[in-house]
């Protein structure tokens, strides 16, 4: 049976070659005699393959000397609490903008650990927008400003770095990392797991500037201790190592495919063929507002809700897998990461 493309949020697809290439070295990693699972990861071998993750992708963002490169667990979810304990700095409170489920989310677990407030919402259009930048209330004094780049469930994207003067920001950048080219040197943390953009589950990107290092809150546990882990190289406990592996790859890839402008120009076109054709179309219809929607995640609705059943029903049989929506917004969604080619798109637009 060929492979079937999935379209689902949660995990990305993974490039083919990919695959095929860890496939064969699955048994005996260049004559190492040993999977890559298998290694030590203080071994020769693995040492290469995470320091080369790294370059990688350090060279695919330009990440700048100014900032490290943090390879981590436990997920965006995670990150939640966990930039808060590193990045509130003995300040007394932290600005949030909330544009959708997952913003929502980080506003709650950040409250466990100090003040929050929440400098825009756009809960008032039912998470379909951005709040304008000149209408956030920030405060100077704030330890950070935090955003979600791309909200996976609402596919609401800001299409630029918002300016926030001072105040560090702050970024979840899970589901839309290495789509499209960054300026890092804007941010001061940015933070995404590597399961929706890059590849497998396990693997947490966390790229901090130097000067906001060594002030985490005491009760910091050590594994999650930024500055502890970019003194031990992200080894101060032992990483996710087939994570990491299959992502240097996923990196190598990317860079084959002409790094993150090459890439920004392909999801550009995907994403523009979807939406015109949803926009064209008398039965379906996008909520997003469009000067915000996301080149990753696309939410759209049939206008006879009682067609979807039918409609994900047919889609699964032409090998157009995982479009139901997410519960909170209904409908269906097309996860179009970067591995997804142009011609899944097409596929689907033909389908609808
Ligand atoms: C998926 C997702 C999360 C949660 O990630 P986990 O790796 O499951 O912790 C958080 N933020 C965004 C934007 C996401 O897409």
């Amino acid at each position: 049976r060929p492979r079937v493309g999935t379209f689902g949020a949660g995990r990305a697809a993974l490039p083919e070659p990919v695959l095929r290439q860890a496939a064969e070295e699955m048994l005996d990693w260049r004559g190492s005699g040993m999977s890559v699972m298998e290694m030590s990861h203080r071994g020769r071998d693995f040492m290469s393959i995470h320091a080369e993750a790294q370059a990688d992708l350090r060279d695919l963002l330009a990440i700048p000397a100014s900032h490290k490169l943090l390879f981590m667990q436990g997920g965006a979810i995670a990150e939640n609490a966990i930039v808060p304990m590193n990045m509130f700095r003995g300040r007394a409170s932290a600005d949030y903008v909330e544009t959708g489920a997952w913003s929502t989310r980080s506003i709650a677990e950040a409250r466990r650990y100090g003040h929050v407030n929440v400098a825009a919402s756009s809960a008032d259009t039912k998470f379909t927008s951005i709040p304008p930048r000149d209408r956030w209330k920030l405060d100077p004094a704030a330890a950070y400003v935090h955003i979600c780049s791309n909200e996976t469930i609402g596919g609401v994207q800001y299409q630029t770095v918002p300016d926030v003067g001072e105040v560090p920001l702050v970024a979840d950048v899970s589901s839309d990392i290495l789509s499209r080219p960054l300026d890092v040197s804007r941010f001061g943390l940015l933070y995404g797991g590597a399961q929706k953009n890059i590849g497998p589950a396990g693997l947490t990107i966390v790229i901090v500037r130097d000067d906001l290092l060594g002030q985490a809150h005491p009760y910091t546990p050590d594994a999650f201790n930024y500055t502890l882990q970019a003194e031990a190289d992200s080894m101060l406990n032992t990483p996710p190592t087939y994570a990491i592996y299959i992502a240097g790859l996923v990196f190598k890839w990317l860079k084959a495919q002409g790094g993150l402008a090459a890439m920004a120009a392909r999801n550009e076109a995907k994403a523009r063929l979807l939406y015109d054709a949803l926009d064209a179309s008398a039965l379906y219809s996008c909520p997003v507002a469009r000067d915000c929607r996301s080149l990753m995640n696309v939410p759209f609705h049939l206008k006879d809700p009682a067609l979807d059943a039918t409609f994900l029903k047919e889609a699964e049989a032409r090998g157009l897998a995982q479009l139901k929506g997410h519960r909170v917004v209904g409908g269906m969604r097309a996860s179009i990461y970067n591995a997804m080619p142009i011609e899944g798109v097409q596929a689907l637009v033909d389908h609808l």
